[in-house]
């Protein structure tokens, strides 16, 4: 019995996990299977190969990972450095600050450059510590494409611009768990060394696989990175690609077929039109909070996210109660806000399976909540811009012209 049923289907949209598409739900209901059998291995080395596309990568080395974000993250940090190694980490929200608390944790001497929340990176203050460090004791430079807790997307050409104008050696460790495969990523163009996501987001996979891509030079360092590291060693990993067998632990099988099915779709839309999609979805929502005379929590137009918005309430609201009524009254599942803007923002996720009438779902059901608490909103208005928008802007859906 399920005791929090609701009719109709759930309105799924926190910034991941998100919506699952049918395809995949079907291509993962299935037994398990011998991951030695021939017939793992030859899916899985399509996989590898498949997934370099949404990195926009093709000299980088993937990884298919048991875990999920968080574990991403470590794999990409202790395959790279060593104990006591100094890194800039930029924190501008919850997932960089925990990023961070991680770093941390694994003993590296992190250079924290503090961004007030709703703002990006402050690469003012990159460019003058590479200006100054001439005897390169800077590491690695740690960012999060896309802060998922403000809906602040980092310009990452612009990293990668004053990592070549002080000719600085850094590794450059991206999170792009809340950005790649919606917001374009360009994993070789911009000289990312380690990328990474999570398959419930973007992907729209449940969660459980971590993605993890590296370049050239990341696989370089490895060879001589010294922290501990066991599950998550690349080195297992390299040495059952060589084999051909590719698992150097147990895999899910129906993670792997998701997987399969999930980039199918991608490619059938076609990645840039997928990109393009979700850059409609973060302007009509951008729109909507513009026409309630809400803001939002990025403060400004070089930062906005287009597959999370976060939206600042007045000081009379608590932004939980919005997210509680959005559940208990309207089946509509939005994000909290977290940390230092918790009872400030509630966020609304736009990324991974969803189109632009499911999202006009959402800003309806947005707009009867705010009214239910008592902000002077008029009902239809964030809709009617939001839809003013997309009406101007959807094109045909290709394989149907
Ligand atoms: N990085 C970002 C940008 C995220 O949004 C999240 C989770 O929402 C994480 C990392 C952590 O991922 P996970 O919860 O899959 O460990």
């Amino acid at each position: 019995m399920d005791y929090t049923y609701a009719p109709g289907r759930n309105h799924l949209f926190v910034p991941g996990p998100v919506n699952i598409p049918e395809q995949v739900l079907r291509a993962m209901n299935r037994n398990n299977e011998d991951y030695r059998s021939p017939a793992i291995p030859a899916l899985t080395k399509n996989l590898l190969e498949d997934v370099k596309k949404i990195f926009k990568t093709t000299s980088g080395t993937p990884f298919l990972i048991p875990t999920t974000g968080t574990g991403a993250w470590e794999s990409a940090l202790t395959n790279t450095l060593s104990p006591g190694d100094r890194i800039i980490s930029f924190l501008i929200g919850q997932f960089s600050l925990l990023w961070i608390d991680q770093q941390q944790r694994l003993n590296f001497d992190v250079d924290v450059v503090e961004s007030e929340w709703g703002r990006g990176a402050n690469l003012d203050i990159l460019a003058s510590k590479l200006a100054a460090d001439r005897n390169h004791s800077i590491k690695a430079i740690c960012i999060v494409h896309n802060e998922t807790a403000t809906g602040v997307t980092n310009n990452l050409s612009a990293v990668r611009k004053l990592l070549d104008d002080y000719n600085h050696p850094a590794l450059f460790l991206v999170d792009g768990v809340s950005s790649i495969c919606a917001i374009d990523f360009l994993m070789d163009e911009w000289g990312v060394d380690v990328a990474l996501t999570g398959s419930q987001k973007a992907l729209s996979l449940p969660t459980g696989l971590g993605i993890v891509c590296a370049s050239p030079k990341a696989i370089e360092a490895s060879k001589t990175a010294k922290s501990v590291r066991v599950f998550f060693d690349w080195k297992d990993y390299l040495k059952f690609y060589k084999m051909g067998t590719y698992w150097p632990y147990t895999p899910s099988i129906q993670l792997l077929y998701g997987l399969r099915a999930a980039l199918d779709l991608i490619f059938e839309e076609g990645l840039d039109n997928v990109i393009a999609r979700h850059s409609r979805l973060g302007k009509a929502t951008r729109l909507a909070v513009e026409a309630w005379g809400l803001k939002n929590c990025t403060q400004s137009e070089e930062w906005v996210s287009d597959t999370v918005t976060a939206v600042v309430v007045p000081p009379y609201i608590d932004s939980a109660e919005v997210v509680r009524r959005a559940w208990k009254r309207y089946n509509l599942s939005l994000g909290l806000g977290l940390n230092k803007v918790a009872g400030k923002v509630f966020r609304i996720g736009h990324l991974g399976h969803l189109n632009e009438l499911q999202l006009l779902g959402c800003l309806s059901g947005v707009e009867m909540i705010l009214k239910d608490i008592g902000y002077p909103v008029k009902l239809g208005s964030g809709v009617a811009a939001a839809a003013a928008y997309l009406q101007n802007n959807i094109p045909m859906i290709p394989s149907r012209i």
